[in-house]
């Protein structure tokens, strides 16, 4: 494996590569690696000649008080990790290297993806998203680009940046994987204690009720009461939202029975830690 930190380094690499007819495959993440990525990371090496794998901690999608710098760095198990999937490439930039050192002239916007559920509560996150996806997208100008349905909106705005920014990318959609109880994997699950991991279940186990309900033709709004209703018996959990939308126009779904784009998104606080999952209903 070879690994790079100067945008430059993998643009010429990327160059001649592409010189030579390969196919670049593009993993973004933010280390502290698990099976997720590892999953993105396979059907990478399968579909593409060249993987490359960036870990970069994006400061500017983290919130003031978010967990910018105590989000977990393991970069040497990491490293380990890569080369044993096969991964070709490791990009892993400074800040400096990415963003300068001033203020930056060019930002982005979102127009409505970033007001609502993950944008609500965290208002600037998707901003910082597309900035460092924009910068990564031309330093390393994959054919392929891969992301996990974990991240649900996340995804969508990346599938709409693609297409409106007309990036000559494919966007590569790989499905969430989980621990053995349906917990979905995430960095941040090492944050959880021994209590607060047994917990965190109540964002899968209600997906799953979910679909339940839906299948027994309730309504969202009634499918909400109940779930606000069960996170009380979870004295650690703190709903943040629970929707159900359009998985290709995001609007809600007030009866999403015979909706085959029906997906249930939920976020909650289990202790300090917010976790997000979500699952199609109807498929
Ligand atoms: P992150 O390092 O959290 O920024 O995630 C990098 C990529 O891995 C994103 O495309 C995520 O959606 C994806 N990912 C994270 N967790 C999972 C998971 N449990 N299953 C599948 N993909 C995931």
């Amino acid at each position: 494996m070879i690994s790079l930190s100067e945008p430059v380094q993998i643009q010429q690499y990327v160059h001649e590569a592409k010189l030579q007819g390969k196919r670049i495959g593009f993993v973004p993440t933010m280390g502290a690696l698990h099976e997720g990525h590892a999953s993105l990371i396979r059907k990478c090496l399968e579909m593409t000649d060249i993987c490359i794998v960036s870990i970069f901690v994006n400061p500017t999608q983290f919130g003031q008080n978010e967990d910018f710098s105590k989000y977990p760095r393991t970069h040497d198990v990491d490293v380990t990790f890569l080369r044993s999937l096969g991964v070709d490439v490791l990009f892993y930039p400074t800040v400096a290297s990415m963003y300068g050192d001033g203020t930056p002239e060019i930002l982005f916007s979102i127009n409505t993806l970033d007001k609502i559920l993950e944008g609500a509560t965290r208002p600037s996150h998707f901003h910082g998203v597309v900035q460092i996806l924009v910068k990564l997208f031309n330093v390393v100008m994959p054919d392929f680009a891969f992301f996990g349905q974990k991240d649900f909106q996340q995804l969508t705005i990346v599938k709409r940046m693609v297409k409106e920014l007309l990036f000559p990318i494919e966007v590569i959609t790989c499905p969430t994987m989980r621990e053995a109880d349906g917990l979905a994997m995430s960095s941040r699950n090492r944050y959880l204690n021994a209590d607060e991991r047994q917990q965190a279940l109540f964002l899968y186990s209600s997906l799953i009720s979910t679909q339940e309900y839906v299948k027994a033709g309730l309504s969202l709004s009634l499918i909400r009461e109940k779930i606000v209703k069960s996170a009380s018996a979870f004295p650690s959990i703190k709903l943040d939202y629970f929707s159900i939308r359009d998985s290709d126009r995001f609007d809600e779904i007030e009866t999403p029975q015979n909706n085959t784009n029906a997906v249930a998104l939920i976020a909650a606080w289990c202790g300090a830690t917010r976790l997000i999952d979500n699952l199609y209903l109807n498929s």
